[in-house]
């Protein structure tokens, strides 16, 4: 059910952008508008989706645990995320739609746990507080002056240990290391550390978990330069003030896909509409 009456930023309000609103609004800004304007509920959840979070949410156990709970532990808080996820759709009556065999992902979530501790046993957080560090920072550059303090970037970065930043993704495919390289989300965090500890951090890695047959953990680093924080404090601050000014237009060729979108029967039922009143019209 969407609220028509959605509570409203009032004006003057900061927007306050993190690297998923920059996604999500680069993917369709009206698909952004029913996420987190509207906060209509989802259609359906993914199972890529959740199988994502999970994971997430049992590499964050695990490191709050300082590496103690070892891969069944691990794999014991995957589950309990991914019921708890289930158990909500079938109460709000939500479909999943499962991208493989939930038999098989679970298998896989196994493996990537298994892997993952063993990679990872060395790696310790200094404190659970670096484990999802959450961070709020200016769209400002201290070294170059670029940016300004009209708006600000939030978010929380995956792990901080030992002076380095790890970012986490699942994925069906190993990153390359240009994604790694052009990773909004890395540069966020990088930008971020500098705020944080006031210096950058000693190396910036992406950690892809890859969902293949036998899964595996594969581990990239990559940098950041001023003209990378330039580009994001330039992008962030656009799509800032584009929200600012109730900017959403549909994006119906957007690469990701409509039949992907959790709110598509919306969407093209405000469509169908204004082309019935169009009718009318002519
Ligand atoms: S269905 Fe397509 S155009 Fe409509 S909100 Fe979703 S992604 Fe955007």
């Amino acid at each position: 059910m969407i609220n028509l009456n959605p509570k409203r930023r009032s004006k003057g309000e900061t927007v306050q952008i993190s690297i998923s609103r920059l996604r999500a609004y680069q993917l369709c800004p009206q698909r952004y508008y029913f996420r987190y304007i509207l906060q209509a509920e989802d259609e359906f959840i993914s199972s890529n989706l959740f199988f994502g979070s999970a994971i997430h949410h049992a590499i964050a156990a695990f490191h709050q645990s300082q590496n103690t709970i070892g891969s069944n532990g691990m794999y014991r808080e995957f589950l309990k995320y991914w019921q708890a996820v289930i158990e909500d759709c079938n109460q709000k009556q939500k479909s999943i739609r499962y991208k493989a065999n939930p038999e098989e992902l679970r298998d896989k979530a196994y493996g990537l746990c298994v892997e993952y501790t063993a990679a990872f046993k060395d790696i310790v957080a200094s404190s659970t507080d670096d484990v999802e560090l959450m961070f709020e920072c200016p769209l400002f550059c201290p070294e170059s002056g670029f940016g300004s303090f009209e708006h600000t970037l939030v978010g929380k970065i995956d792990l901080v240990a030992n002076g380095c930043v790890y970012e986490f993704k699942t994925a069906s495919r190993t990153s390359s290391q240009k994604d790694a390289d052009s990773s909004i989300q890395l540069t966020a965090y990088a930008l971020a550390y500098r705020y944080l500890y006031d210096q950058p951090p000693d190396h910036l890695f992406i950690v892809n978990l890859v969902k293949t047959k036998k899964p595996k953990i594969v581990k990239l680093e990559t940098h950041r330069v001023q003209r990378d924080f330039g580009n994001l404090i330039d992008m962030a601050t656009s799509i800032a003030r584009a929200i600012e000014n109730d900017i959403f237009y549909r994006n119906r060729e957007t690469q990701w896909g409509c039949a992907n979108c959790e709110h598509e029967k919306k969407c093209l039922g405000i469509r169908d509409k204004n082309a019935n009143h169009k009718e009318v019209l002519t």
